[in-house]
């Protein structure tokens, strides 16, 4: 058995369940297709980190991490 200190685990179990939420939401992103921004198909696919492509097309572009979605708050940093 591996103990654990009272507040370790305390802080472990508010913060391990936080960020499974976070990451479900992100393996959804990134598992389902996205709009094409060329020819606006939904039939882009993430290949690896920050590439995505589209099937429809065969553009291949870059785009965030785990989504080509961008958020309007994201939007003033590029
Ligand atoms: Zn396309």
């Amino acid at each position: 058995m591996v103990k654990i200190s009272g507040n370790v685990k305390r802080f472990g179990v508010r913060y391990g369940r936080k960020l499974k939420q976070i990451f479900g939401k992100i393996e959804e992103e990134q598992r389902k297709l996205h709009k094409c921004p060329f020819c606006h198909k939904v039939a882009v696919k993430r290949q690896a980190v920050g590439i995505w492509e589209c099937r429809k097309c065969g553009k291949k572009f870059s785009g965030k991490a785990y989504t080509i979605l961008k958020k309007k708050a994201a939007d003033k940093e590029e």
